[in-house]
């Protein structure tokens, strides 16, 4: 304890054309509590061509200090701009944690920056924590198939660096705070650039499927039967303005794509209301929707253990229920 000279608290604020992503301002939220538990300050750290609009976005969460790195290598995520520059800011300021987002570029971003620091990353966890005793954060993380939880720390090197699953925390925004904000210029060269984004295209169906921002989730799982049958969770979801959402096994039996699935290795969602429909409540999917405001179950079997989890419980067929709701539903819309 206190061997290390490392002070405060990170937060990696991904980008996606000029605006921060959820993820970043949910983990302001348990940055904040880790900060004021070790007793240093919160920092916000975002990279893009113009941050105007992030910064703008930062600053109603309660950060102490932003650092803002812009330059054209930062216009889309890109592994070696954003790992060197990442680089040279933690060997200048020498901070003592980095949250980054779990999402497909904070995964490779992550552990590319834990190699070249030589320090340690707690991938893809679900619960953050400071040990008071060790001066450590305690990243929580499911192992063994999701079985069990494991805490994990980083005692011998800094920074401590995590990736943590969107949607587990919630944005905590705080009035009146106005943080300081730090423009840093770093230019990487052109040589250490090895891979260039050319073009993205953003797929029309996964575009649309945002779960981890929707406030009310309609999903189905093997219960539903078949493919076609999904129509009936598409149209409560239609009937409610939520999003449709589904766990593996409907994923892995093709009845509905990757991107709609809730759970451990699918995404994690924190809405105001999920309705699971016809999914049994196996851990790996409960890891990924326990977090959800209210939760209402419909399954035709009294013992299914979703139902332990559940706020409401219906018994039934979801072909006989789920019609009746989402009747009743535009029938009060009306
Ligand atoms: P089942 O467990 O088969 O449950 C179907 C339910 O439907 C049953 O409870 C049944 O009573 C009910 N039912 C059947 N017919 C009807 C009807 N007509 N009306 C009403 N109810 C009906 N799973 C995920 O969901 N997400 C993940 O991210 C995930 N990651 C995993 C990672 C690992 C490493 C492992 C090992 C597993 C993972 N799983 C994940 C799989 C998980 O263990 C379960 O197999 C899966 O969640 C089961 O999906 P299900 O509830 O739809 O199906």
């Amino acid at each position: 304890m206190g061997e290390f000279a490392n002070k405060n608290i990170w937060v990696f604020i991904e980008t996606d054309e000029g605006k921060a992503k959820s993820v970043g301002l949910e983990l302001l939220n348990p940055g904040r509590m880790l900060a004021k538990k070790a007793g240093e300050e919160l920092v916000a750290v975002v990279f893009g061509t113009e941050n105007t609009a992030a910064v703008a976005q930062i600053q109603e969460y309660g950060v102490d200090r932003i650092i803002s790195v812009e330059g054209a290598e930062y216009e889309k995520y890109s592994f070696d701009a954003y790992t060197y520059a990442m680089t040279a800011l933690v060997n200048k300021y020498a901070p003592s944690a980095i949250l980054i987002g779990a999402t497909n570029n904070g995964r490779d971003f992550g552990p590319r920056l834990s190699c070249r620091l030589r320090t340690g990353l707690t991938a893809d966890c679900t619960g953050l924590d400071y040990d008071a005793e060790s001066g450590n954060v305690a990243w929580t993380r499911p192992a063994f198939g999701g079985n069990l939880m494991a805490c994990i720390m980083c005692p011998d090197t800094r920074p401590q660096i995590g990736t943590v699953r969107p949607g587990v925390f919630k944005k905590a925004p705080v009035p009146d705070k106005h943080a300081d904000v730090i423009s840093e210029k770093i230019s990487v060269p052109a040589d250490k650039i090895r891979v260039r984004l050319v073009e993205s295209i953003r797929e029309a169906a996964e575009g649309m499927v945002n779960l981890e921002d929707a406030e009310i989730i309609v999903s189905g799982g093997r219960g539903m039967g078949a493919s076609e049958n999904f129509k009936l969770i598409e149209e409560l979801a239609d009937a409610l303005g939520g999003a449709v959402g589904a766990s593996r096994a409907a994923v892995d039996a093709g009845w509905i794509g990757h991107a709609h699935q809730v759970g451990q290795t699918g995404k994690t969602v924190g809405p105001k209301l999920y309705i699971a429909c016809g999914i049994s409540g196996a851990i790996q999917h409960l890891a990924g929707m326990s977090g959800s405001e209210c939760i209402v179950a419909i399954n035709q079997d009294p013992e299914a253990p979703i139902f332990t989890m559940a706020d409401y419980g219906i018994i039934g067929n979801v072909f006989e229920v789920l019609p009746a709701l989402t009747e009743e539903i535009k029938t009060l819309k009306r």
